[in-house]
């Protein structure tokens, strides 16, 4: 088969139809998930107590309540042909990882039963020596353990009961990114409640909640199959331009093709199925690039969700004939895939913390968490940043189609206004909700009609967007659970300081709005004028004047990583007991393994594929060529006229000198960056290698037009782009 027939193929292609089960989809969402009606049904009441009281209250669950759990759920889950259990967790590395184990044992009678006790529920030891750890775990004591998150409930998928754990080394340290991500979840609830209680004293806990939107791509499997850099990598090295992409507008939100409708609805499925609230899908802007987003949920649950979804994306597509992409960057030229996190607060009495209050005193609370956010994005931008660093989401940010490599936050014109107006007017002045029209009210008001109407401004990497912050620098691929450990630990960081200015205005005498206010207002004017910006965040006015505010610029991914063990982010992470310094050295060495593995895959790729794959499809053109120029030398006895062919000849070598320098220049630099032992210097080394990945594609890129169509051993782009 050519490349020919794979195209035609896959245009071809039918919609194979989704399967929907009867019914609606409340009467089968969650149906796998051992959720709060499966408990009160299979557990016994003193068990559903002391399970209740575990995930709600936190207290610890004993042996026999979770010998309970475990007959429990073993029951539900054997109704649904489960034959298999594994705990689930999020090892530093991409993805999930499980290993099952069936349900069976001896029955001492020399047959098997279906055994499922509390002990294999709560705790288990995979051999995981194999995981990064940066070298916390030497591999000779391979020993970690799993433990079961009961706040995150049990489902399962195909034959298999899967248990959301923690993964941790057996000296305490985190080997995952669930438990910083639960740490900070507690820290940011911790430092919001006393905040919380000067408004209302009844709340007891502060939720962090998470509405993630992932941006993916689609190609066809066959496509996919014949690319050697899409198979290994993710993305493609090479690839011309297609004439049409973009540039129309015409994909975004346009009509979803059949195939991926089919796609998009067994995804939904299952997705309801296992209790995700998937709620929006549509195309995005790039050709064949798309999105789904779910009603946004409590963090910790939302994250295990969008690993849930990752995964079922990638089978669920192979039914369709697709294979999904969740590479920030497959396709040069047009826009890279991000996931857009939006982030708020609520109490335990519902209240959201993000959005307007109902009266003055809501309003100052939404005032007061706005402007700690705020601070707390200008005090830790630059870790934050380097929170969605990856060797994979460097290629899309800074960009110009997607945030640009400095954080900043959007406010639009309302709350500017707002925060600009505090600073004139005295610490007591009632911030009101200003009817429709705007009729003024108060000395300091928000219009009603910002409630449910935001403006946007989509070059800003953290965009307020009217209830709550949309962290917009997230990568398709990443684990949200990097960026929202951060912000919520900066943000728990920042309201406890805060906490303490507040005391000292009360200590001196004064009422608990004033104080609040007087401390607000030096945090607003320093916010205003230094991480606040709404203004074009691509344009290179930008970028001077953020050197000026002080605001982060780097953009070397490596050196990014150098923030996780700054001073001030020790010190934040410690204070909130996230992450030990141990953690975040031992962390920083995966990140730099890591990014120098992801370069040194594409580049050998690059470079194989560019002397496998690109120079013998271009000698043999040339060849081509020579045979007619030397026919035309034999029938007309001269090359008077060959002139054309004779200019191309000369651009096709020129091209093909060009790329195997630089094919022979990136393997030596590889060569020489191989013997670097230190972790970061070899990152910084690899570095260079990723920022000369451009000089070889270019020559590359110009030969694919130049060389005979027919002859052009890869899919080319506009023959993957486009889903018929
Ligand atoms: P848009 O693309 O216009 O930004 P979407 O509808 O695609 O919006 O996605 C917005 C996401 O934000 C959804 O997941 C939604 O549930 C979530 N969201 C809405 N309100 C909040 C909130 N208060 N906190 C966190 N996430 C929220
Ligand atoms: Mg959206």
């Amino acid at each position: 088969m050519d490349r020919f027939d794979l195209v035609r193929e896959s245009f071809e292609k039918k919609a194979v139809p989704a399967e929907v089960p009867a019914g609606k989809t409340s009467d089968y969402f969650g149906e796998l998930v051992f959720d709060h009606k499966k408990m009160s049904k299979y557990l016994d009441a003193a068990t559903l107590k002391a399970l209740l009281d575990c995930i709600d209250g936190g207290k610890p669950l004993d042996r026999k309540a979770a010998d309970g759990v475990a007959r429990g759920m073993k029951e539900w889950a054997m109704e649904h042909g489960v034959t298999h259990v594994t705990h689930w967790f999020q090892p530093l590395t991409e993805g999930t990882a499980e290993k099952h184990d069936s349900l069976i044992d001896y029955d001492g009678k020399g047959g098997v039963i279906e055994t499922f006790d509390g002990k294999a529920l709560v705790q288990q030891e995979p051999d995981a020596s194999s995981f990064p750890s940066g070298g916390i775990r030497a591999t000779f004591e391979a020993r970690g353990y799993t433990a079961w998150d009961p706040t995150s409930p049990v489902f399962i998928l195909d034959d298999t009961l899967c248990i959301p754990t923690v993964f941790i080394s057996y000296t305490g340290e985190a080997l995952d990114y669930k438990t910083p991500l639960k740490r900070a979840l507690k820290a940011v609830s911790d430092a919001a409640v006393p905040i919380c209680r000067l408004f209302d004293p009844g709340v007891k806990k502060v939720y962090s909640y998470l509405g993630w939107e992932q941006e993916y791509f689609l190609v066809d499997e066959a496509l996919y199959a014949a690319r050697t850099d899409l198979m290994i990598t993710g993305r493609t090295l090479f690839g011309h331009n297609s004439s049409k992409n973009q540039q129309l507008d015409d994909h975004y939100f346009a009509a979803i093709p059949p195939r991926v409708a089919a796609f998009m609805r067994d995804l939904e499925v299952a997705g309801h199925r296992l209790g995700i609230p998937l709620k929006t899908r549509h195309n995005e802007v790039a050709p064949n690039q798309f999105e789904l987003a779910p009603i946004y949920g409590e963090t910790n649950l939302a994250n295990d969700q969008n690993q849930i979804v990752m995964n079922l994306m990638n089978s669920i597509a192979r039914k369709h004939g697709f294979v999904v992409l969740l590479h920030e960057k497959p396709f040069d030229g047009v826009n890279g895939s991000g996931k857009h996190n939006n982030w708020s607060l609520g109490t335990d009495k519902g209240t959201q913390l993000l959005a307007p209050g109902k009266d003055a005193k809501g309003n100052l609370q939404f005032v007061t968490f706005f402007v700690n956010v705020l601070a707390a994005v200008q005090k830790h931008n630059a870790l934050l940043k380097a929170s969605i660093a990856t060797a994979t989401n460097a290629y899309r940010l800074g960009a110009n189609e997607a945030p640009p490599a400095i954080v900043s936050a959007f406010l639009g014109r309302t709350m500017t206004d707002v925060l600009r107006k505090l600073l004139t007017v005295p610490s007591d002045t009632p911030i009101e909700i200003a009817g429709k029209k705007g009729k003024s009210l108060g000395l300091v008001e928000i219009p009603e009609i910002f409630v449910d109407n935001t403006d946007r401004n989509r070059t800003s990497p953290f965009a307020f967007t009217g209830n709550r912050f949309e962290f917009r620098a997230v990568g398709s691929c990443a684990n949200c659970a990097s960026a929202m450990t951060t912000l919520n630990a900066a943000v728990a960081e920042q309201l406890t300081d805060f906490k303490a200015a507040v005391e000292k205005e009360l200590s001196a005498g004064k009422k608990t709005n004033v104080a609040i206010m007087d401390a607000l207002k030096p945090i607003i004017k320093s916010v205003i004028d230094v991480v606040c910006f709404d203004g074009n965040g691509y344009s290179e006015e930008w970028k001077e004047e953020a050197i000026k505010r002080g605001l982060d610029v780097e953009t070397s991914v490596p050196k990014m990583f150098c923030e996780f063990t700054k001073p001030s982010s020790v010190e934040m992470f410690t204070k909130t007991g996230v992450y030990t310094e141990k953690d975040l050295i031992a962390r920083n060495e995966v990140k730099w393994d890591t990014y120098v593995k992801k370069v040194q895959i594409e580049s050998r790729v690059m470079v194989r594929m560019a002397l496998n794959h690109i120079i013998p499809a271009a000698l043999e053109y040339k060849a081509k060529i020579l045979k007619e120029v030397s026919l035309t030398k034999e029938i007309y006895g001269g090359l008077d006229t060959c002139a054309t062919e004779l200019r191309l000849l000369e651009k096709i070598s020129a091209l093909i000198t060009d790329v195997t320098t630089k094919a022979t220049e990136m393997k030596e630099a590889r060569k020489a960056a191989n013997k670097i032992e230190d972790g970061y210097e070899k990152a910084l080394a690899y570095h260079e290698i990723a920022e000369s990945f451009p000089a070889l594609r270019r020559p590359i890129d110009k030969l694919e037009e130049l060389v005979d169509n027919k002859m052009w051993p890869l899919p080319k782009y506009r023959e993957m782009l486009f889903i018929s």
